[in-house]
């Protein structure tokens, strides 16, 4: 389970606040000290004196990290931005790619853990792109910062001494342990102790191997929603229409009703098949509110909700999983006269941003402060709100 901290959305921290924390008075931090206070901890847990003192004798902190632990995101993302760069056509045909080419594998972890191909493969595409972006901060150096400087030394303690337990059994080595500035790593974006609790070895080789191997990596997802609670066969959910009238304070995840009583509201499917009582209990979601789209979701909604705690996050996965099963896009549009942009439109924004003079460095669809600074500027100069967004007008009025 990660912290919220990691939410794609918070990945998207602004550089800027460094510039806050460079100006407060230095903290004196004592990270040798810090380190053999945790030595105690590491024997308990099993951790062999040899590994303990190869990676904490001459530990060398990385403070940047704390930039991120305390950074507030200097512009918001609505959701339609967030989904929009998610599941775009490009992440549709790599992950129908992707089921293609693990089918045998997918098959054998849906037999084990009863999770389907189709939601596997969307988390693994929401995470780490397929694995081509686990993250590339080192996992000990990061989370041994954070463990010793910072306001959540307790729990990243934990997860800096969970790191060392990987690598004491053998599982990854230290030189393969990247991942995010909070510690989440592998094509899963496991954290450590998530990874000790969670992880499996699929492939037979005896190590548990979230950055090397897919299949490890694949299993382990599905092992995570099976232990969370997925219901085999059940439907996360899906997208349905509102009456005229309807009121809307009944929504909300955890307002749980049985289906008679969305039907006996006027709810409908939004793709025209008939809402049935099943027996199951659905929450109604409105993630942009009343003149969005809506959706009701299941028990299975919220275990993928357990994997990172954001409804946005979820939705994306969900909708992912029902693209790679042939499903098209919401029928309701977001609420918005400027929807967001796929990763390609992304790109295709940033080379028209650099032929207009900015230093955003390559076009690489991520868009992050560099990205929002100089689409801010340009939006100033057409008279738009400078809100940072990389979205269709803004894109439109830069020209081809
Ligand atoms: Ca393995």
């Amino acid at each position: 389970m990660k912290t919220l901290a990691q939410h794609p959305l918070l990945r998207l921290l602004p550089a800027a606040c460094a510039l806050t924390f460079a100006a407060a008075p230095a903290i004196a931090y004592d990270f040798p000290g810090c380190m053999a206070r945790m030595r105690g901890d590491a024997v308990k847990r099993g951790i062999s004196s040899a590994t303990f003192d190869k990676y904490t004798a001459a530990f060398a902190p990385d403070l940047s990290v704390l930039d991120f632990l305390d950074a507030q995101p200097e512009f918001t993302t609505p959701i339609w931005d967030y989904l929009a760069g998610l599941v775009d056509d490009e992440r549709v045909a790599d992950g129908r790619a992707m089921l293609d080419e693990w089918r045998d594998v997918l098959q054998k972890v849906e037999a084990r853990y009863g999770v389907d191909a189709a939601t596997v493969v969307a988390v693994w595409g929401v995470e780490s792109n397929f694995g081509r972006s686990p993250g590339k901060r080192p996992l000990l150096t990061s989370l041994g910062t954070l463990a010793c400087a910072g306001r959540r030394q307790d729990y990243f303690r934990g997860e800096f001494l969970s790191t060392l337990k990987i690598i004491d059994e053998g599982s990854i080595p230290a030189e393969r342990l990247n991942g995010s500035w909070a510690g989440a790593f592998g094509q899963t974006q496991f954290m450590p102790s998530t990874f000790l609790r969670l992880a499996v070895d699929f492939d037979g080789d005896g190590r548990r191997d979230l950055v090397d191997s897919a299949p490890d990596a694949l299993a382990s997802t599905a092992n995570f929603l099976n232990k969370g609670g997925w219901r085999s066969g059940e439907t996360w959910g899906f997208e349905v229409v509102l009456p005229a009238g309807f009121d809307a304070s009944v929504a909300g995840r955890k307002n749980k009703q049985p289906m008679a009583t969305w039907v006996a509201r006027g709810v409908k499917r939004a793709d025209g098949r008939a809402l049935e009582a099943d027996g199951t209990a659905r929450a109604l979601l409105l993630p942009a509110g009343r003149e969005g789209p809506a959706f009701l979701v299941g028990k299975n909604f919220d275990v993928i909700y357990g994997y990172n705690a954001a409804e946005s996050y979820a939705l994306a996965i969900a909708h992912l999983s029902d693209r790679l099963r042939g499903g098209g896009e919401f029928r309701t549009p977001w609420p918005t006269d400027d929807p967001g942009l796929s990763r390609a439109a992304r790109r295709e924004l940033q080379k028209r941003l650099i032929a207009r003079g900015h230093d955003i460095g390559d076009p690489d669809g991520m868009i992050g402060e560099k990205t929002r600074r100089a689409i801010a500027e340009e939006q100033k100069k057409l008279g738009f709100p400078p809100n940072g967004r990389a979205s269709r007008k803004i894109l439109a009025a830069l020209g081809g």
